[in-house]
């Protein structure tokens, strides 16, 4: 199945036909698309800031299945959705179950909670999925050449997922693909992760976690830094990093930055070699605003680290490494695919 992204055009113009509510949950936003399923098309998108379900009164779930009410009658306010797919950024079980949002309620813990069920009793006569938001990212990359491959996300936190043959290895309670909370740094003042856990390689490197490595790193030897491309950037001032200006130093091949970038790059690197190793994967998709940013000298920084870790294979981490295509939507497009998959099965 294939779904190709189309530009908006008027919802009525797909009648009466049958279509599907798409949703991609994310901490900054959330991001709803209406499917056209005899074209297998997203005909129709929206957003809104996730900010709405945090001010929203009541109880946090109630408030979150709401605004996906809310998105879905803006996008289309008559007809029964035939196909309900939601991409969460949390761990969730095989038969739905939400069991964390940190995304969406940062420092708020919150109970597991049936996502599917609550979602089943909206909208009774559409079939439902709830997935985590990196499967519903890989969804989109799948394809006939691509069904065995892991994709990996590096943003203000890292997570990944391996698909085998086509499907999600996540297990039954969805706790798989979970790399970013891995323990890479087990000294005493490894650094915080934002789950709570000390010295996770989300914490060491994500584009949180080298932001703050870059600003440590920038006053304990101020001179240095002031020296440096990024330094000139920012007038010296470690407070004055930002992930743009780190990613734009990168880019350009500052040393200094370089040097920062590098011992996440590297951990990462390791961790995939360990995925590789395990389960025999080749290919590997990296997606997310920081390696997106960052680009291709990213890639080869984790290629070295890789290697490192790496018996003598005969395929190069250079060529097993690649950044995704899709950006921001392949969360939407592969909810999108994953709607159309139901409706055909069922
Ligand atoms: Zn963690």
């Amino acid at each position: 199945v294939t779904v190709s992204l189309r530009p908006a055009r008027a919802a009525g113009a797909i009648g009466v036909r049958a279509f599907a509510l798409v949703f991609d949950v994310g901490g900054t936003s959330i991001r709803a698309g209406l499917v056209d399923l005899a074209e297998n098309t997203l005909v129709e998108r929206l957003a809104r800031g996730s900010g709405v379900v945090r001010r929203r009164p009541g109880v946090r779930w109630n408030a979150f299945v709401q605004t996906l009410r809310e998105l879905g009658r803006t996008l289309r306010p008559h007809g029964e959705p035939a196909a309900i797919v939601v991409g969460f950024p949390g761990p969730v079980t095989s038969d739905g179950v939400a069991l964390a949002a940190p995304t969406l309620w940062p420092a708020a813990p919150v109970e597991p909670f049936p996502l599917r069920a609550a979602l089943e009793e909206l909208w009774p006569s559409a079939v439902v999925d709830v997935v985590n938001d990196v499967t519903a990212a890989g969804f989109a990359y799948l394809d006939a050449r691509r069904r065995s491959f892991c994709i990996v996300t590096v943003s203000s936190g890292i997570g990944h997922k391996v698909f085998l043959d086509g499907v999600p290895a996540v297990g039954s309670h969805g706790c798989g693909g979970e790399l970013g909370h891995v323990v890479v740094d087990t000294t005493s003042n490894a650094p915080v992760c934002d789950c709570g856990g000390r010295g996770h390689l989300g914490a060491v490197a994500s584009g949180r976690g080298t932001l703050r490595a870059a600003q440590a790193r920038a006053r304990t030897a101020r001179a240095a830094f002031a020296a440096s491309g990024l330094g000139r950037a920012t007038d010296g001032e470690p407070a004055r990093i930002t992930n743009a200006l780190l990613a734009r130093s990168f880019r350009a091949g500052d040393a200094w930055t370089m040097n920062v970038v590098r011992p996440g790059a590297a951990r990462l690197g390791w961790a995939l070699s360990m995925v590789q190793s395990v389960v025999g994967i080749e290919d590997f998709l990296v997606v997310g605003g920081f390696a997106t940013s960052l680009g291709e000298r990213y890639l080869q920084e984790i290629a070295a680290g890789a290697e490192r870790a790496s018996w003598q294979s005969p395929l190069l981490w250079t060529r097993r490494l690649e950044l995704g295509a899709l950006g921001d939507d392949a969360g939407l497009i592969g909810a999108a695919r994953h709607a159309s998959m139901l409706v055909a099965e069922r």
